[in-house]
């Protein structure tokens, strides 16, 4: 939904200021059209409907994983592709312990996570090379309402979900579908590259349930990205694609860091913690023979051992099971690979997490979201 149109429009038809209003909060709200939005008189709605396209974005195709992942594959108005994905998890089991800071009354369709990862570009125009978006052509920036319309798209797929449960099966399940909770900006494109649209889209999350410190944007390590981030208003946070620690490495991996060093990248992410006191997720993609020796795992330690604070690390690693792509070279590293390289980090003191992998089975993992053989005609 493109905002800045709906206030026009309201204003071109001499309606009162609080319709546009009204209209935004059944949309945030996972209203499947205008004619859902029953306080607003009928002869308002069809004008909308006949103005204002509900969504910048069609849905071209839409996979379903069996984890539950939802990948959606849209065309802008231009015909430009992009992909978001919804990944779901599982509510903690009834009697399972509660984590820390959950409380086992807290009614169960709060806990259930649901994150959405949306793009920011659609194609990208730097080439990792062990990505499937860097292979594709780059075509534009997405506009704010193009990215926020990507989140309203699965806000309206967990309220129709939610409609659809039988109350019957509520009651004996206890377990509605949550609103989405998480926003990760790893999709297609670099969001530090259009970064005034992404905090644009950002701003608005919030009417959706998914607020600043749920919602994080990743980055290549472009730094002026990186420090209007730091300056931004809004609380959101940080990522960074790291993927080695040494700068000849990361250069052939990522060909972007000849223009912002690992060292600087490093260095402006230490900023962003002292401006913010937000830890940094590092993100680190397992590729066999490549980047996973037990030397480089402790290269990886000293190159962000050098950022803790009191003792305390201010970069958290999250390890990314490779996932082929079409133009891959790679082999992704073993389970057992991953937990050394996991456990020679914890045991320098950085905290080390394995990411989950979803949606494999429909290409909707990271790095996959490629869209240009089924979107591009
Ligand atoms: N350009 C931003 C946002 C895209 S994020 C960035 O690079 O951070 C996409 C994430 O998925 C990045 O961490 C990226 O490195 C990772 N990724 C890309 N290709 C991958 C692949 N084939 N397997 C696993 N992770 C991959």
């Amino acid at each position: 939904m493109d905002l800045q149109q709906l206030e026009l429009t309201r204003a071109a038809a001499g309606q009162p200021r609080f319709r546009a209003r009204q209209v935004w909060e059944w949309t945030a709200a996972g209203a499947q059209g205008y004619e859902e939005m029953t306080n607003l008189p009928l002869a308002v709605r069809e004008q909308l409907a006949a103005q204002l396209p509900f969504s910048s974005l069609e849905l071209r195709e839409q996979h379903h994983a069996r984890d539950g992942t939802v990948k959606a594959l849209f065309a802008t108005a231009d015909g430009r592709p992009l992909e978001a994905v919804l990944m779901r998890y599982r509510e903690p089991r009834a009697g399972g312990t509660p984590r820390r800071g959950e409380q086992r009354e807290r009614p169960r369709q709060a806990r259930g996570r649901r994150s959405i990862c949306v793009s920011s570009q659609s194609g990208c125009p730097l080439t990792c090379t062990f990505c499937a978006t860097g292979q594709m052509r780059f075509g534009r920036n997405l506009t704010v309402s193009e990215i926020l319309d990507q989140a309203l798209y699965f806000r309206r797929v967990e309220e129709l979900a939610r409609r659809d449960i039988p109350s019957r099966q509520v009651s004996s399940s206890g377990a509605l579908p949550a609103p989405i909770t998480h926003c990760v900006f790893m999709g297609m494109g670099e969001p530090m590259l259009n970064l005034d649209n992404v905090l644009g889209a950002c701003e608005r999350l919030p009417d959706l349930g998914i607020t600043h410190r749920r919602t994080t944007i990743s980055t290549v390590g472009w730094i002026p990205g990186i420090e209007a981030l730091a300056d931004s208003e809004l609380p959101l946070r940080l990522a960074l694609s790291l993927h080695a620690a040494d700068e000849a490495l990361r250069s052939e991996l990522m060909p972007v860091n000849e223009r912002y060093p690992l060292r600087e990248v490093i260095e402006a992410c230490r900023g962003f913690y002292t401006r913010r006191r937000r830890r940094v997720f590092i993100e680190y993609v397992m590729l066999a023979g490549v980047n996973d020796r037990y030397e480089q795992a402790l290269a990886l330690a000293r190159v962000l051992g050098d950022g803790s604070e009191h003792g305390r690390s201010i970069f958290k690693v999250n390890l990314i099971p490779y996932n082929p792509t079409a133009a891959g070279a790679y082999r992704g590293s073993g389970r057992e690979s991953i937990a050394a390289f996991r456990a020679a980090l914890e045991s320098r003191g950085i905290p080390t997490t394995v990411r989950l992998t979803r949606g494999r089975d429909i290409d909707a993992a990271c790095g996959q979201l490629a869209a240009s053989t089924r979107a591009g005609g």
